[in-house]
């Protein structure tokens, strides 16, 4: 069985994978790419769409999902396999994506006419994405489905509604593939499923490098900067995936409401035309969601519901609170390469007493990356805008893991498989080898259009572990970090951070054990 990364390989998004047995092939994932890479989204696929056998769906988000309509566009034919929750979130984002990419055709269109330049044309359309929903075909959670020549599984990673990690066989040779992998205790869907025999592992790597908060840090964090932006009389904008992402938000506030923290007065407006459909397919499999929510649908109580909570569909409806003073407003998309929020951004960015929290990953290139990283200037929309919000990053509320949650996951595996990191910027993915190999694991970090062949185990098998002397290379440690601590630490040093993170979180599990 071949393995060839075609996406998600040394960056974090347009998850592609394509995965080659004797005599089929089949791809795991089909996503977008966003942000720097996004032009790669109009290029031919490196395979024929025709020559796959079928696609084995991780979730709904787009950087997973989004170019399978193009691959039915593209004369794909084979079933979809997925979880129910992942297809009908699919549908609400296919069809939302479709809209924006024709209101960008449309646009680029005008300024092509005036310069007598050829039209642009969409990269789908509503045919293909209804075209591609047809292919569907629906996967329970930990059923084993066989196709011709492999047999797959679908596990819960806990990332999102829906999501899974996949495992896959093929004569004597298993590979899992992570998929996106959630926090170990979450508070939306709760812990991932451990999985504990696999080959060769393709493990994601967004937080590689990153610890988050603790859940009771964060939730002191967000509460001050609403505190602070509702005694300044001013807007709080929150740029969120609309899956997930939003629904913890709105839990966050209702939290805040429940304990007084926040007063029931101040408005929130989830302002997306996807946004109520998407809440309602979270109402409706709540089944899957952590014990925590669950208990609120037992009392007849919904999670997602608070009295001061106004779902915007229209354009109309979210032009009204331009002018508004005070209030919470999420909307997509999460990293501000389009979507509403820009109105939003570029109505309030420029004021002091309006604040922006940033909830989720920043991909590089993106808006929402620069505003993270201290741009004073920016262009929204074709106009340029100072900065002057106050501009707050919250991790905790991630629907991925983090680097020890990462370790865990893969810590649950007990037959030393192969763990291929891709998912990640490369420092993320480096920090996260450099820790698995501290922890006797092989590693392999591909590159994008790499191969890998999982029936030869090319990688040498890790010699056994000699006997230590602890006190002996303590001191040596010991030694080795006074003589850091001497000096300033310079940026040569920067590249040597993640390794020494990556040893004091072990350090710190030593002791706790
Ligand atoms: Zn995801
Ligand atoms: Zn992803």
């Amino acid at each position: 069985m071949l393995i060839r990364f075609l996406g998600a390989a040394g960056e974090v998004t347009g998850s592609n994978y394509l995965l080659e047995s004797e005599n089929s092939r089949y791809l795991i994932d089909c996503g977008i790419f966003q942000g720097e890479n996004e032009e790669k989204n109009e290029a031919p696929f490196d395979f024929s769409p025709s020559s796959i056998k079928a696609v084995i769906l991780t979730h709904s988000h787009l950087d997973h999902s989004g170019r399978i309509p193009k691959l039915v566009k593209e004369g794909f034919k084979g079933k979809i396999f997925a979880t129910l929750p992942t297809i009908e979130l699919c549908e609400i984002l296919w069809f939302d994506t479709v809209k924006l990419m024709r209101e960008e055709v449309e646009r680029i269109n005008r300024k092509n006419q005036r310069a007598g330049r050829p039209p642009v044309k969409a990269l789908y359309d509503e045919e293909d994405v209804e075209a591609t929903l047809k292919l569907f075909e629906p996967v329970p959670y930990d059923e084993v489905v066989s196709l011709e020549d492999i047999k797959f599984r679908l596990r819960d990673s806990s990332h999102i509604l829906g999501s899974a990690s996949v495992e896959v066989w093929n004569k004597d040779t298993k590979v899992v593939f992570s998929g996106d992998i959630g926090q170990w205790e979450g508070v939306m869907e709760g812990t991932p499923a451990t999985i504990e025999q696999a080959d060769y592992v393709v493990i994601e790597s967004t937080y590689g490098d990153r610890v988050h908060k603790t859940l009771e840090q964060t939730r002191e964090e967000f509460t001050r900067i609403i505190q602070s932006a509702i005694s300044e009389n001013g807007k709080v904008l929150i740029p969120s995936f609309v899956v997930d992402r939003a629904q913890r938000i709105i839990y966050e506030i209702r939290l805040l409401e429940e304990r007084h923290i926040l007063s029931n007065r101040i408005p929130v407006y989830f302002d997306s035309p996807m946004g109520k459909k998407v809440t309602e397919v979270y109402r409706k499999y709540n089944n899957l969601l952590s014990s925590e929510l669950q208990r609120y649908y037992l009392n007849s109580r919904d999670p997602f519901d608070i009295e001061n909570l106004k779902y915007l569909s229209s354009v109309e409806e979210s032009k009204r609170i331009n002018d508004i003073d005070t209030g919470i407003i999420i909307a997509g998309s999460g990293m501000c390469t389009g979507g509403r929020i820009l109105h939003h951004i570029k109505h309030s960015i420029w004021k002091e007493n309006t604040h922006i929290i940033f909830v989720g990953y920043q991909a590089q290139g993106t808006l929402g990356r620069r505003i993270v990283d201290g741009a004073r200037n920016i262009n929204v929309m074709g106009e340029e805008i100072a900065v002057r919000a106050k501009i707050h990053t919250i991790n905790g509320f991630s629907s991925h893991a983090d680097q020890k949650d990462l370790l865990k996951w893969a810590e649950g595996f007990q037959s030393n498989p192969v763990f291929i990191i891709t998912h990640g910027e490369m420092t993320s993915s480096q920090a996260l080898s450099q820790l698995f190999r501290i922890k006797g694991y092989q590693t392999l970090i591909p590159t994008r259009g790499q191969s890998i062949d999982l029936l030869k185990k090319e990688i040498s098998e890790v010699k056994p572990v000699p006997s230590i002397d602890w006190n002996s290379l303590l001191s040596e440690l010991e030694a080795q970090i006074s003589s850091i601590k001497e000096r300033v630490t310079g940026s040569s040093d920067l590249e040597k951070f993640s390794l020494l993170k990556a040893v004091s979180i072990i350090l710190r599990e030593i002791n706790e054990k």
